[in-house]
């Protein structure tokens, strides 16, 4: 069988290397012309994506470990502390690690997809490609996810139609800044909630007193540049990154042509982090290629990850509807309760502390009242 995957970001990678292992030969082609570059990351990553994969990964890319995070509302601010809960990683490192052994066909762009037979002809900008399953890893603006899509709708590629997926787009931005003052928690990311911000803003701290500094928002660089106003960061750019990820629930086994990644919106809602779900959702579908079980790919991935992505997009949801009062009243509520969610929260799994929260009939009566004013916006 010819297995072709387009893209070599983790998800892709990954895919490649545990097919490897069950024996299958893949093709693997990526636009760029190294693996790793250009870098649309923040570039942190729960411990478990160290921990909990079927295959071992180099740790080589960490280059800090964080031991907690600060959350901060205008000037009012609480810790949580969690030795070793995640790791800074130098992302290109990150992806050319997983890249290792396998043979990446850099610089070659997939344009076109065709059918051909019960295989297809992937159209690139250097050769025809002949693949019996595509794999599409190509990341938030996959080529093959809109192949499927428009096929699924018969040759239409009309937003309105029922069937087509319904994905939201998000763009993000991030600085990397030598800070001139000494950062005074080196190990503890920031996490800063502002109105009209739909997620937060992130201070990530790399060592050698280097801070990520990024914003997932509409004026994502508008917004990233009045916060550094507004809290005087001062020290020297030393790169600039943007990037954008999808958010939404999507079929992602169609006739031979599977996705993966952020390709197939494996990404955890409330964050925007998409690692750690693209490779767990990578193993899936391997397990899938190696069992000749392709059509219950989706069924798998609702099982492992449907109840947590929806969950998150629901709140989503409800968080992008919070007024400013209602926003602080949130912000008060995680902060009397900073024990709870010391003890609760997993980094990856986000729903665990809600349902847990909402067991404790003192934060369900509080966050409640909250959710309850809200939930009418979403539903109507
Ligand atoms: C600003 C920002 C910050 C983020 N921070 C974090 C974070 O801190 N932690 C986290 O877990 N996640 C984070 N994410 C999300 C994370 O970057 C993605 O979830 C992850 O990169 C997805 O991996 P992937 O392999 O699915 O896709 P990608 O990493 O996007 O890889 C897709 C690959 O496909 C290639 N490709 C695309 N189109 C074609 C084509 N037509 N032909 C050939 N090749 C093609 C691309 O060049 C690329 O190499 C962030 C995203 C953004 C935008």
């Amino acid at each position: 069988m010819e297995i072709v995957i387009v893209g070599a970001g983790p998800a892709g990678c990954y895919t490649a290397q545990l097919l490897k292992k069950y024996g299958f030969k893949t093709r693997i082609i990526e636009e760029h012309r190294e693996v790793g570059k250009p870098v649309r990351c923040a570039g942190l990553v729960g411990r478990q994506v160290f921990e909990n994969t079927l295959l071992p990964l180099s740790e080589s890319s960490i280059i800090n470990r964080i031991n907690g995070a600060l959350f901060c509302y205008r000037d009012d601010n609480f810790q949580i502390k969690r030795e070793g809960v995640a790791y800074v990683i130098d992302r290109e490192k990150f992806d050319k690690n997983l890249s290792r052994g396998l043979e990446v066909e850099c610089g070659k762009k997939l344009i076109e997809i065709k059918k051909e037979g019960s295989g297809y002809i992937l159209k690139t900008d250097v050769e025809d490609i002949y693949a019996d399953l595509v794999i599409g890893a190509d990341g938030a603006s996959s080529q093959v996810r809109k192949f499927i899509n428009i096929n699924r709708n018969n040759g239409k590629d009309d937003k309105k139609d029922k069937k087509r997926d319904r994905v939201k787009l998000y763009a993000g931005v991030q600085y990397r800044i030598k800070l001139d003052k000494e950062l005074t928690s080196p190990s503890i990311a920031q996490v800063h909630l502002r109105e009209g911000i739909p997620f937060f803003i992130w201070i990530i701290p790399e060592g050698d007193n280097i801070i990520r500094l990024g914003v997932i928002s509409k004026n994502c660089r508008k917004d990233l540049e009045q916060f550094m106003e507004d809290f005087r960061v001062k020290g020297e750019i030393i790169e600039k990154l943007a990037g954008i990820f999808l958010l939404g629930l999507t079929q992602n086994f169609y006739k031979n042509i599977a996705l993966v990644g952020d390709a197939a919106c494996q990404v955890k809602p409330l964050t925007g982090g998409g690692i750690y779900y693209g490779l767990k959702s990578a193993e899936l579908l391997a397990e899938c290629v190696r069992e000749g079980k392709l059509g219950e790919y989706d069924k798998r991935l609702k099982k492992k990850f449907g109840r947590e992505i929806k969950f998150g997009l629901k709140g989503r949801q409800i968080y992008e509807k919070l007024n400013n009062n209602e926003l602080e009243e949130i912000f008060l509520i995680f902060k009397k309760n900073a024990g709870f969610i010391e003890k609760m929260a997993d980094f990856e799994n986000h729903s665990k502390i809600f349902i847990e929260a909402f067991k404790n009939p003192k934060i369900f009566m509080e966050a409640g009242k909250i959710f309850g004013r809200n939930i009418g916006k979403i539903l109507f």
